[in-house]
C-alpha cells in the first residue's frame, strides 16, 4: 500500500490515479485550483443557467438532488439566489434517516423550496443491503443507485432541462480512472459505486425490474432526446469547498451530529454524512477492506485546503480511522435482521488479510501505519 506524498490517500482506493512523483490526482487538481480562470467558468455557468431558463417553458429550471446536508444546502441556495434558477429539490430518503438528518432537510425546505421526497421500498432496500454486504462487503452500494438516479428520473418525468449535482469525485477524490474530471455530470453513472448505473445485477431472488424503478438511471438516449443536461456545480464555482459549504450552511441553520464522538463514528467533523448514522458501519467495513475509512477522506480535504498539515492529518487517521461503536453494529444487525455473530462471519471474509491481522482479543488490528508506505507481502 502506497500513500500520496501530499495527502493521506492510499493507492488502495479504486480508480485513484497517482503520478510519477507518487502524488494523487486529487492533490494535483487542488494545486491547479488557484490558477483556474474562474471568471470564465462562472460565465459558462451563467450561460448554462440561461439555457435552462429558456428550455423550461416557465416550469422548474433545474433539479437539485438533496440530502439536506452541507453541500446540498449550499447548492440549492446557490442555484436559486446566484443563478436565478427555479429549482425543484429531489430527496431520496434513507430508510433509517437520523433525527438530525430529518431536521436538516426540513431546515432546507423552510428556506423556500419545492421538494419531492422519494422513499424507496424499505423491504427491497433491506434485502439488497444484505445481499450487497454478503457479495461486496459494502451494504451501501445498492442504496447509491436511487440516490443519484432519482434526480435524473424526476428531471425526465417533469421535462426539467438541467440536473445540478455537487462535486465531481474525479476531481475531489482523484478517481480519474473511472470518470472525467470535468463539469459534465451525465457521467455520474460511471462512478465506481454504481458502475454504469444498470440495475441488472440486483435482479433475482424475488426482486424484479418493477421494484427498482427509482434505482435505474434513465438511459442516455432518452435523456438526450428530451435534451437534458447535467452539471457538477463544484467545477464551475470557485466558492465550492468543504469548509466553505459547511460554514455557509451552518449560518443558515444546518445542525451537526449531536453528541459527536470521533471514537464512535471514525471522523472528527460532525457535519460529514449526518443523515444516516448506520453508514458508519459501512465506513468501518471499507476500512477493513481497503485500509482507509471516513476520516481519511475528511483529512485529505483539510490538508488540500491548507487547514491542517499532512502530519496532523496522519495523526488523526491513525487515531480514529475505522472506529465504529459496537452500538452501531448491533443496531445495523437488528435493522437488517442478522445476529452479530453472522455479521462478523461475513465481514471477516472481506477483511484484507495483508493489511490486518487478528489480535489476541480476536479483533482486527492494522499491520500498517497510516501515511507510511507498507509492503503487503
Ligand atoms: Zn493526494
Amino acid at each position: 500500500m502506497k500513500y500520496c506524498k501530499k495527502c493521506v490517500q492510499p493507492d488502495t482506493r479504486p480508480s485513484l490515479v497517482f503520478d510519477k512523483e507518487q502524488v494523487c490526482a486529487a492533490c494535483r487538481f487542488s494545486e491547479e485550483h488557484p490558477h483556474i480562470d474562474w471568471k470564465q467558468r462562472e460565465k459558462e455557468l451563467q450561460k448554462i443557467a440561461e439555457w435552462a431558463r429558456t428550455h423550461s417553458n416557465g416550469g422548474f429550471d433545474c433539479v437539485v438532488g438533496v440530502s439536506g446536508g452541507k453541500d446540498s444546502t449550499f447548492q440549492s441556495l446557490y442555484v436559486r439566489d446566484r443563478l436565478g434558477l427555479n429549482p425543484l429539490l429531489v430527496n431520496c430518503a434513507p430508510d433509517n434517516i437520523s433525527e438530525v438528518g430529518r431536521q436538516n432537510l426540513e431546515n432546507l425546505v423552510q428556506h423556500g423550496f419545492d421538494l419531492i421526497s422519494i422513499r424507496p421500498n424499505p423491504q427491497i432496500e433491506r434485502a439488497l443491503s444484505l445481499r450487497a454486504f454478503r457479495e461486496y462487503g459494502n451494504f451501501v452500494k445498492p442504496l447509491e443507485y436511487p440516490l443519484y438516479a432519482s434526480a435524473f428520473r424526476i428531471a425526465l418525468n417533469y421535462r426539467i432541462p438541467l440536473v445540478v449535482q455537487g462535486e465531481n469525485p474525479a476531481i475531489t477524490l482523484g478517481i480519474i480512472d473511472a470518470m472525467e474530471p470535468d463539469g459534465n455530470a451525465m457521467n455520474w453513472k460511471n462512478s465506481p459505486t454504481v458502475a454504469g448505473g444498470n440495475i441488472d445485477e440486483w435482479l433475482g431472488e424475488g426482486i424484479e425490474p418493477k421494484n427498482l424503478i427509482f434505482y435505474q438511471f434513465p438511459n442516455t438516449d432518452e435523456m438526450e432526446r428530451v435534451n437534458i443536461q447535467a452539471i457538477f456545480l463544484s467545477y464551475y464555482t470557485k466558492e465550492w469547498s468543504n469548509t466553505g459549504n459547511t460554514q455557509f450552511s451552518v449560518s443558515r441553520g444546518l445542525r451537526g451530529r449531536p453528541g459527536h464522538d470521533p471514537n464512535k463514528v471514525g471522523k472528527t467533523n460532525p457535519y460529514f454524512s449526518i443523515d444516516a448514522d448506520l453508514k458508519v458501519v459501512n465506513q468501518m467495513l471499507r476500512y477493513l477492506k481497503f485500509g482507509f475509512g471516513s476520516i481519511t477522506d475528511e483529512v485529505c480535504y483539510d490538508i488540500r485546503e491548507g487547514r491542517i498539515t499532512r502530519e496532523q492529518g496522519i495523526e488523526l487517521v491513525n487515531k480514529y480511522d475505522g472506529k465504529c461503536s459496537d452500538g452501531y453494529i448491533m443496531e445495523w444487525c437488528k435493522y437488517i435482521g442478522i445476529e452479530e455473530k453472522e455479521f462478523w462471519a461475513i465481514a471477516d471474509v472481506w477483511v484484507n488479510k495483508r493489511l490486518f491481522h487478528k489480535d489476541e482479543w480476536g479483533k482486527w488490528s492494522q499491520k500498517f501505519t497510516a501515511g507510511e508506505d507498507f509492503n503487503e507481502e
